[in-house]
């Protein structure tokens, strides 16, 4: 007794916290392969955002969860936060970090599969699009050490099933476990690494956190969860990983093998064969009893885009705020496959929109197209950004092209990992004379009655 802690929130508590207004559970029969996607694909073009639970998937005992992060609502509600103070939380998380806590056991380790017992086939992992090469693991949250430090890290990659024991996974946003890689390779060494499959959506949403190279993102995890992370010992690597996830896979990423992976339906909307073809050998499966497995929503979809995009966007408000202090919000509109951003702005300085606009490139190198407009405008309706560049900005004088700068090379139009900068000034132009037109609120109240009546 004494100096026991409850355990960690995990997955399945959150999901039984969900109300009916975030949760929806499918009981119809559903095939893992193509189904799925095609289901989520059509919700999400309807900007349908709850999570979906699919209980009943053909050949597998194991239910799916899916489209955890496809709410902005719903993410600001994990992190405790409203719109107004999103980005300071954020941040105050990755600054306050909290160190986990390895503890002897924990549910992930109530079934362990070693060698022969290996089969990442008995996991509903499915098949997205017809053009992938294979079935994807889409929700992978990788955890190594490094190599020289020992610091951990998590990232999210792709994982394509090659055989029982055998995926496939890139490395292409060539980042902090890119780094680790290197270093186990000079060492001619096969690096070890737990993938996470299904965890509370804080420690998914930790390891998209954008920060040093020495940061652990267990550490921002707890800070997240507001109490140390609790891990337990990988039983073939020397890698820990959350005590209560769902699924597990253990193994390494082999040294100098390189074998093809993809093409893959990505964020942008296009099947890509961009790869770094490691080859990842799983050396033991762990998992709960009746896990639940967890996909993300393959392709260009709010589930994807927004999951990428919290922790740097967090990072790009605060600075740009800091900077030009007439911004009043951004938003990095869906079909912008988060390489548009639209900022509103109050009026300011001669010259502070083209700064704010050339700031958000420096910050967000990804970005190819940012527009700024006036306060009036709703910068989450695209129709209403439209009309502000409809009637507020004139092509030759209120664009500037900045040619062959960094870009995203999953952008299929950028070339040899550059493109074109364009930001494009929507405000008012200083000397408008423009009277826009304006319903009085006193006029909307008079018709209310006849207005509710025709819903
Ligand atoms: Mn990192």
């Amino acid at each position: 007794m004494g100096g026991e802690t409850m355990p960690n929130l995990d997955l399945r508590d959150y999901i039984s916290q969900l109300s009916n207004d975030d949760l929806v559970v499918i009981n119809e029969p559903v095939t893992r392969d193509y189904d799925i996607t095609a289901l989520c694909m059509e919700l999400d073009k309807k900007n349908y955002d709850k999570v979906l639970l699919f209980k009943n998937i053909k050949d597998y005992d194991m239910p799916i969860v899916t489209n955890l992060f496809a709410s902005r609502e719903r993410i600001l509600q994990m992190i405790g936060c409203t719109e107004k103070d999103f980005s300071k939380k954020w941040l105050k998380a990755e600054e306050n970090r909290i160190k986990p806590l390895v503890v002897p056991t924990g549910p992930v380790h109530e079934i362990v599969q070693r060698d022969m017992e290996i089969n990442v086939c008995d996991l509903p992992i499915m098949r997205h699009f017809e053009t992938d090469a294979g079935r994807y693991v889409t929700s992978g949250v990788v955890v190594a050490k490094d190599p020289e430090t020992g610091i951990r890290n998590l990232s999210f990659h792709r994982l394509m099933i090659k055989a029982n024991n055998k995926m496939g996974i890139s490395l292409h946003s060539r980042q902090h476990l890119w780094n680790y890689l290197n270093a186990a390779q000079e060492r001619k060494m096969p690096l070890e690494i737990a993938v996470i499959i299904g965890a509370h959506p804080l420690v998914i949403l930790a390891a998209s956190a954008k920060t040093s190279i020495e940061v652990d993102e267990y550490d921002i995890a707890g800070a997240l969860l507001g109490e140390p992370l609790e891990l337990v010992k990988g039983k073939t690597i020397d890698v820990e990983y959350p005590a209560n996830a769902e699924i597990v896979l253990e193994g390494r990423i082999l040294p100098d093998i390189f074998e093809d992976e993809g093409p893959f339906g990505e964020y942008t909307g296009y099947s890509t064969s961009r790869s770094t073809r490691n080859v990842f050998e799983i050396s033991a499966i762990c998992h709960r009893q009746n896990p639940y497995y967890v996909s993300i929503v393959a392709g260009p979809s709010a589930d994807h885009l927004n999951l990428m995009r919290v922790a740097k966007e967090a990072l790009v408000w605060e600075r740009l705020k800091e900077r030009i202090p007439t911004v009043r919000r951004i938003h990095y509109p869906k079909s912008g496959v988060n390489f548009h951003c639209i900022v509103s702005m109050a009026p300011g300085a001669v010259g502070a929109v083209r700064q704010a606009l050339m700031l958000l490139f420096g910050l967000d190198p990804y970005l190819k197209l940012v527009i700024a407009v006036d306060e009036d405008i709703d910068i989450t309706d695209e129709s209403a950004v439209m009309w502000a560049l409809a009637t507020r900005m004139q092509g030759d004088q209120d664009i500037f092209i900045v040619p062959k700068v960094f870009t995203n090379r999953l952008d299929p139009s950028s070339s040899e990992g550059m493109g074109a900068k364009v930001g494009i000034d929507a405000t008012t132009p200083p000397n408008s004379d423009a009277i826009k037109l304006e319903v009085n609120p006193l006029h909307l109240e008079q018709i209310s009655a006849i207005l509710n009546d025709m819903k």
